[in-house]
């Protein structure tokens, strides 16, 4: 007799280990502790004015029922905009699918397309949902772990050595979360080089951070600088963080014909598509005036500067400067296997993430749930008071290390 009301399925994955490090902050705050959270993978500014102000301006226009389910038409449009003007991407209007969140389009992507057993290959560090929703579909995660000295950055060597004939995605997020590493142009022809032998082999990009990018680097999308895999390549992309839109659950890709399709159908027969307010709101982004995205991708630069310095000038730490995105994820195995003041050994980063929490009231995650050990992940979109309380927390809570 099965005693679980979850499907077999379900036992393969686990609730995504960032919503939950969140809700626990949340949870302790609600309770009135002084919790520093560098958790929060959104950015903390307000929705910009004009963005809520095209959302109310369309409901009281009655923009108010179903849109069709890859989005409405104004918002594919600005969308095919956006790609030609930031990207240099040309997409035909049945070429673009909106979701509620770029977590929907990989979501689809990967359900529409992957068959049992089918390989998807996961550069480690990961963003924490990739492996999951690909076990969810019954296909086995690649985890392909490019280390710190490599710049967390996935090399062609390593790619060629991880396609095998059952390969059918690889996944590539640029900047990333978790390490705000960036692939250059450079970088990105020489994995093409790869990826043009294998035409099996499709690529979803995963480009969410994109105008989060830092010293003056050039944003480039592999599908862009290889054209040639255009036709096999899905570039995802949103507003939640370029505009702090996370809760309004807008994400979009464009890519292949036969691939927007086949995750139009499954929308069609799960969420429907996405609000309707939201879409409006996500084409004013789109179209509206930028000037938010470059002053908080500024403040986010600064913010980077302060907790790296912080973070590298406590002993044992090691912390890469990261050239996208808005997460450091320093280094720290000189705490393994040295004991708290009350005498618990510290053997992983996990370890390490639950005595922060509870000795000094700091909460980070655990490398172990990006795919590379011993790490942490710190989320710097928080104020720079934040920032500079919390690194002086970890510095005391680790120099009790013994
Ligand atoms: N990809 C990455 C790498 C992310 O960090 C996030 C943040 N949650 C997402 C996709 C999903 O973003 P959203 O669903 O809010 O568009
Ligand atoms: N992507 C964010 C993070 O990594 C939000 C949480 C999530 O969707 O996992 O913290």
């Amino acid at each position: 007799m099965k005693l679980s009301i979850e499907a077999t399925r379900m036992t393969r994955i686990k609730p995504s280990a960032s919503i939950a490090a969140k809700a626990l902050a949340n949870e302790l705050v609600a309770a009135g502790h002084d919790i520093v959270d560098f958790t929060a993978g959104e950015p903390d500014f307000d929705t910009p004015e004009h963005i809520s102000a095209a959302a109310y301006e369309a409901a009281k226009r009655g923009e108010t029922r179903y849109t069709p389910t890859s989005g409405t038409v104004a918002l594919r449009d600005a969308i095919r905009a956006k790609f030609a003007r930031d990207n240099g991407l040309n997409y035909d209007r049945n070429q673009i699918l909106v979701a509620n969140g770029a977590k929907q389009v990989i979501y689809s992507a990967l359900t529409a397309t992957v068959e049992e057993g089918d390989e998807v290959i996961v550069p480690a560090p990961y963003w924490v949902s990739y492996p999951d929703i690909v076990l969810l579909n019954g296909g086995a995660p690649v985890i392909v772990t490019c280390s710190q000295e490599a710049g967390f950055k996935l090399t062609p060597e390593a790619l060629e050595g991880a396609i095998t004939a059952k390969t059918k995605w690889l996944i590539l997020n640029s900047p990333s979360n978790p390490t705000g590493a960036v692939y250059s142009r450079e970088e990105l022809i020489g994995l093409g080089e790869v990826l043009k032998r294998h035409s099996h082999v499709w690529i979803m990009t995963d480009d969410i951070y994109e105008h989060l990018i830092y010293d003056g680097l050039e944003y480039v999308t592999l599908a862009a600088a290889v054209p040639q895999l255009y036709d096999r390549t899905l570039t995802i992309n949103g507003v939640s963080k370029a505009y702090a839109m996370t809760g309004w659950r807008i994400g979009y890709a464009g890519g292949p014909r036969p691939l927007i399709a086949a995750m139009d159908k499954l929308m069609s027969q799960s969420t429907g598509g996405a609000g309707s307010v939201s879409q409006a709101a996500a084409r004013e982004a789109l179209e509206g005036p930028q000037d938010f995205v470059e002053s908080s991708r500024q403040a986010f630069e600064g913010r980077r500067d302060l907790i790296v310095k912080l973070l590298n000038s406590i002993n044992g730490t090691r912390c890469l400067t990261p050239n996208g995105a808005f997460y450091v994820y320093p280094e720290c195995g000189a705490f393994m296997g040295k004991s708290t003041p009350h005498g618990k050994r510290i053997e992983t980063d996990k370890d390490l993430q639950l005595y922060l929490l509870e000795a000094v009231k700091v909460a980070v995650l655990d490398g172990g749930a990006y795919g590379l050990s011993p790490h942490l992940r710190l989320s710097f979109a928080t104020s720079s008071q934040r920032i500079e309380e919390g690194c002086r927390r970890i510095a005391v809570a680790l120099e009790a290390l013994r």
